[in-house]
C-alpha cells in the first residue's frame, strides 16, 4: 500500500469515475486488492482530498481488518462477514475503491434479512501492533464457550436461556430446527435432582439462572 505526501484541497465528497458512485468521509468501501486472489479491503473514508491539479485524488482511510489478516488468525466464532476497526491508518488513490460497502454493529447485522456480498458487521476493534483486540472479552454460550458466530444456528434453552450449537448437543440442525422446546443436560439433571430430594414437586424449579459467563 503505496503512502502519497501529496497534500492538496480537502473535498466533501467524490465521484469514483469506475463505479460511478459518490463518496464521502464516513462512508465503508471496497478497495482492490493489489494480488487478485485475495478478497477486497474494507476501509472506512476519513478524508478525501485532490491533489493541486485535481487530477488525482486520494482517500485517507481506516482498515478494517478481516479475522485472516489478524495476528491470531481466524478462530470458530468469527463470522464469514465479520470485520474489525484497527488502528491502522492509511492514505490510497481513490480510483482503488470497487464499491461501497455496510459494516453493521453486531446486533443490526444479526437482524438482518438477507445478507448482501456487500454487508458486513464490526463488534471488535483491532490494535494491529500487539493483536489486541477490544473489548477483549466477549459472551460465551453453549458447552463449547464460544461467543456467538451468527452464521452459526443455536439453539436456546428455555431453562437457563443459554445457547447451544446442535452438533454440541448431538443433534442434528433439523432436529433443532424442528424442536419447540429443548432444556438442556444441566437443567434438566437439576430438575431430576430437585424431584427426587423433594416430597412437593414445584411449579416451578426455583434454580438460578446462571449469568453469562465472561471470558476471553
Ligand atoms: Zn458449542
Ligand atoms: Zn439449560
Amino acid at each position: 500500500m503505496a503512502k502519497t505526501r501529496a497534500t492538496g484541497k480537502t473535498l466533501d465528497s467524490h465521484i469514483v469515475k469506475g463505479i460511478n458512485k459518490s463518496i464521502k468521509p464516513g462512508d465503508c468501501v471496497l478497495m482492490r486488492s493489489p494480488d487478485p486472489s485475495k478478497p477486497s479491503y474494507v476501509a472506512k473514508l476519513k478524508k478525501i482530498e485532490s491533489d493541486n491539479r485535481g487530477s488525482h485524488v486520494n482517500v485517507h482511510v481506516q482498515w478494517y481488518y478481516r479475522p485472516e489478516e489478524t495476528i491470531g488468525g481466524r478462530k470458530r466464532f468469527h463470522g464469514i462477514k465479520e470485520v474489525f476497526l484497527s488502528d491502522h491508518h492509511d492514505i490510497q488513490r481513490a480510483d482503488t475503491i470497487e464499491g461501497k460497502c455496510t459494516v453493521h454493529t453486531f446486533k443490526s447485522y444479526t437482524k438482518l434479512d438477507a445478507v448482501g456480498n456487500d454487508d458486513f458487521f464490526c463488534r471488535f476493534e483491532y490494535k494491529s501492533s500487539t493483536g489486541d483486540f477490544n473489548p477483549n472479552k466477549a459472551v460465551v454460550y453453549c458447552k463449547c464457550e464460544m461467543p456467538y458466530n451468527p452464521d452459526d444456528l443455536m439453539v436456546q434453552c428455555d431453562g437457563c436461556s443459554d445457547w447451544f450449537h446442535p452438533t454440541c448437543i448431538d443433534m442434528t440442525a433439523e432436529e433443532a430446527k424442528r424442536m419447540e422446546h429443548f432444556f438442556c443436560q444441566s437443567c434438566l439433571s437439576d430438575e431430576q435432582k430437585l424431584l427426587q430430594n423433594s416430597h412437593v414437586i414445584p411449579r416451578h424449579s426455583p434454580m438460578k439462572v446462571d449469568s453469562k459467563r465472561r471470558r476471553r
